[in-house]
């Protein structure tokens, strides 16, 4: 089965749901430079910076482009500061001066917020700002930028929610929120804007040796069932949490350790925040609330999880209740059980293992080995250390080929992230097109600075209830290479977990356009819908234990 040709052609970088099957046939035809497995973050940062540097490049994804751990973040482009509490101080400078980097990439993909931190006393407050002060040094914060104290007439007017009785102080410092899966795609297009050849529901099945040395792969495209060969100079493997099943050669010493992490969200009124919270633990850890799309948001756990690498770890009831048990203490009024959750979502971090060393104490720096046969592994770091990650794996591609890598990143913006604010350009996009504010800086927040185009790919509403736009579903097609429904909900649009009421009233309607779209029978539709449902039912499991 192949997508139908579509009729609106456009003028921007595509990844590849039409003419699928003459890229299948590119791709058997020529010899990459490199060949990249793995359609998250590292892989499409690997892919960005090596095209940009000239090479020739195809990249592989098995499933959907982020549908990985890329997709399960926290939807943080941050330091992390509690990282530097565990000493790795190298990292957080790093990933901290990575913000302004991503932000200079796609203004709607790293949008600046303030993460408040409560504190219960004057003394706690002034602890906090100490580490905040020496991370807004380390990541060369502007004045602007820095760190505010709030009281507890602050508090009253920024977080009503807040108990401000049992912490009237919060420190509120600067971090950055991004859409994980949305900056995947944003990065595949910018590496297709240079020349990468990038497709994804094609599985890497098994590597090709020539004299003892990898030369390529066997793919299947997870369509149709065909398989083809793809060659080239160099591979490297960028499949996150399946790394390792993906090794030519078994290294003993360094496996990985996989850490599962789950978000819930409730719906927005019934945790009104308007700003990222930390909230404290019983074990001692930070969790995050988070205000998003319709819900808020809350996470994350750090577990270590022995059941090997899966695109759907199972989400607990304990897991559900680890992270609701701090809620009252924050937020008395809320009184948010297991059934107030709306949607959840879990993801597997591919940690470097360290021995005797628990799933949270594990540093998150990433590593790069080459195996005997020149295969290039890399896994570890993190979301917001993307580029530097794709400099680290280059480096080691580097002696096969005659020029020096990587080469210097310009950061030019990615497709869409030509804009300088996201409030400004939304409210010009309200104005322009009679949309609803809070519509138009969801779609803002998705589509950057091609919001525009989607809208006037097609303006009306998927169903009368509805404020998506038929627009988006095509732009998912016709721009970002949706091949089913799920692709569409869940890593394009992403209203599954951020906007379920759309998926619970206008399933079908989305459905509908989608088989018009990509040419499905009524059986095809049917089993998408029946995936979906199935899949939320799996995920919400937790409310019935
Ligand atoms: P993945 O995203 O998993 O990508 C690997 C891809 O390889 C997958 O899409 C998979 O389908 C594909 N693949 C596998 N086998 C094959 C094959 N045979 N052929 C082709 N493709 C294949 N980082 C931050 O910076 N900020 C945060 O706020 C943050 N929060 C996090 C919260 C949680 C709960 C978790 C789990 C992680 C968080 N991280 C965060 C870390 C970050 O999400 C990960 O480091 C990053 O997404 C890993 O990306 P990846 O590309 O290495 O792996």
């Amino acid at each position: 089965m192949y997508p139908v040709q579509l009729s609106k052609p456009l003028n921007v970088p595509v990844l590849t749901t039409t003419g699928r099957k003459a890229r299948l046939g590119e791709l058997e035809g020529r010899v990459f430079d490199l060949v990249v497995v793995g359609g998250g973050i590292t892989g499409a940062g690997i892919a960005r910076q090596a095209s940009q540097c000239g090479l020739s490049v195809a990249l592989l994804e098995a499933e959907d482009f982020a549908a990985g751990t890329s997709s399960r973040s926290s939807k943080l482009i941050h330091g992390g500061l509690r990282y530097l509490a565990m000493g790795d101080v190298g990292l957080v400078r790093e990933t901290a001066l990575e913000r302004k980097a991503v932000h200079k990439l796609a203004a709607h993909l790293a949008e600046p917020a303030w993460m408040v931190v409560p504190a219960r006393s004057r003394g706690t407050l002034l602890k906090f700002r100490a580490g905040i002060a020496t991370y807004e040094k380390l990541g060369a914060v502007a004045p602007e930028d820095r760190h505010h104290n709030w009281n507890r007439e602050d508090l009253a007017g920024a977080e009503p929610w807040l108990d401000r009785t049992a912490f009237p102080w919060a420190c509120a410092y600067r971090e950055y929120l991004t859409d994980d899966a949305r900056l995947v795609l944003a990065v595949l297009r910018a590496a297709v804007n240079f020349g990468a050849l990038v497709t994804n529901h094609l599985r890497a099945e098994e590597f090709t040796l020539s004299r003892g040395q990898v030369d390529g792969l066997v793919a299947r495209c997870g369509l149709t069932g065909e398989r083809i060969r793809v060659r080239g100079k160099a591979v490297i493997n960028a499949a996150g949490p399946w790394v390792e099943d993906l090794l030519l050669t078994k290294r003993d010493d360094r496996t990985l350790h996989l850490s599962k992490g789950i978000h819930i969200a409730v719906p927005h009124p019934r945790l009104p925040l308007n700003n990222l919270i930390v909230l404290s633990t019983p074990d001692k850890r930070s969790i995050f609330a988070i205000p998003r799309g319709d819900v808020t948001y809350i996470g994350t756990t750090d577990t270590s999880y022995e059941g090997g690498p899966t695109l759907w770890p199972e989400i607990l009831a304990d897991d559900v209740n680890y992270l609701l048990a701090p809620l009252p203490r924050f937020f008395p009024d809320a009184a948010l059980s297991r059934q107030d959750v709306v949607s959840a979502w879990a993801g597997l971090r591919p940690l470097v293992n360290q021995p005797g060393k628990a799933a949270r104490e594990m540093s998150r720096k990433d590593e790069v080995w080459v195996g005997e046969t020149g295969l290039v592994s890399i896994a570890g770091g993190k979301l917001t250390g993307f580029r530097k990650m794709a400099e680290d794996a280059l480096q080691a591609v580097a002696p096969q080929f005659a020029q020096s890598l990587p080469c210097k990143d310009p950061l030019e913006p990615l497709p869409g992230g030509q804009l300088e604010s996201v409030d400004e350009l939304a409210r010009r996009i309200s104005r322009q097109y009679g949309l609803e504010d809070s519509n138009a800086l969801r779609l803002v927040r998705l589509y950057g600075s091609e919001t525009e185009q989607v809208i006037e790919l097609n303006p009306e509403p998927v169903a009368e209830s509805s404020r998506l736009l038929k627009g988006e579903i095509e732009w998912a097609v016709q721009v970002e290479a949706a091949c089913c429904l799920e692709d569409v909900l869940y890593r394009r649009l992403r209203i599954a977990w951020f906007e379920p009421e759309e998926v619970r009233s206008n399933l079908d309607a989305i459905a509908r356009l989608l088989a018009h779209l990509l040419g499905w029978s009524e059986t095809e539709k049917k089993r998408q819908i029946d995936h979906i449902r199935n899949r939320r039912n799996k995920d919400m499991d937790f409310q019935s234990a």
